[in-house]
């Protein structure tokens, strides 16, 4: 569904993507760990194209992102969840589900409320449609935003640290709706600090240092015996 080939990047002399190259089948998940400043979220970023790659492909489908022309289009198709929620302030839970719907999908108004009702659903929130954005906790947040996301239909999500701005009691309820999405069959692209869910989740476990990928590996074996001493070093110190 997704592959990335040898992407490079410099902000001025920072040199923050070194040869990327990494594919992603449907129905895969794929954690990105590293080192903070290594560049995660820069590869996000340049899937969705907030940040224009200096070289490199990144293909969906049969669509190469680098250089076409069709980006809101393409855009559409994958869901980025990301640590600060982005949600709109002065729109209900609901009316944040059912804005991308009407004002990008030009569905009715009836269509978008009830995928909007079926998303939160599917997030586990089933009484706070009406709530403001300031009414919610962090984690009710961060799973509006993820239904937000799914009710676009994409074919790929993103994630970037979406548990890091969370109090660790809530951290917990993001994680299952992850995991139930990738049990679900979602294609998802997950960069996180949370070990466990790298290792219990995720088909393949992506090791990024100073901008290249080190070691991509099976979670089991990265954990039981990572193939690189920079890898074994990073997992380690985490624990
Ligand atoms: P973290 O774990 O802290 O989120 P990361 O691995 O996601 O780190 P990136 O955010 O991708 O790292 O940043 C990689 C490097 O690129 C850093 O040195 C950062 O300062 C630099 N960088 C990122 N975005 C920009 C930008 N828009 N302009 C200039 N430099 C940038
Ligand atoms: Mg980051």
């Amino acid at each position: 569904l997704v592959q990335v080939k040898n992407l490079r990047k410099s902000f001025g002399d920072n040199l923050v993507l070194d040869g990327i190259s990494f594919s992603l089948n449907t129905g895969e998940n794929k954690v990105i760990i590293g080192p903070s400043g290594t560049g995660k979220s820069t590869v996000l970023n340049c899937i969705n194209r907030l940040i224009m790659p200096d070289s490199g492909e990144i293909w969906l489908e049969d669509t190469e992102i680098v250089s076409a022309k069709n980006i809101n289009e393409i855009r559409q198709q994958i869901g980025y969840v990301f640590q600060g929620f982005g949600l709109f302030h002065h729109l209900t839970a609901k009316k944040n589900v059912m804005i991308g719907l009407t004002k990008v999908k030009n569905m009715s108004k009836k269509e978008a409320e009830e995928l909007a009702r079926f998303e939160l659903d599917r997030v586990g929130l089933t009484d706070v449609d009406d709530s403001y954005p300031a009414q919610l906790s962090g984690g009710q947040k961060q799973r509006v935003a993820i239904a937000r996301a799914l009710a676009m239909q994409p074919k790929l999500m993103l994630f970037d640290e979406p548990t890091s701005a969370l109090d660790p009691e809530l951290i917990g309820e993001v994680l299952n709706v992850m995991k139930k999405l990738a049990e679900e069959g979602m294609t998802m692209l997950v960069v996180t600090h949370e070990m466990g869910f790298a290792r219990s989740v995720s088909d393949e476990i992506i090791f990024m240092e100073g901008g290249k990928i080190v070691e991509q590996n099976h979670p089991e074996n990265m954990f039981k015996g990572p193939e690189n001493e920079r890898t074994r070093q990073f997992l380690f110190k985490l624990d």
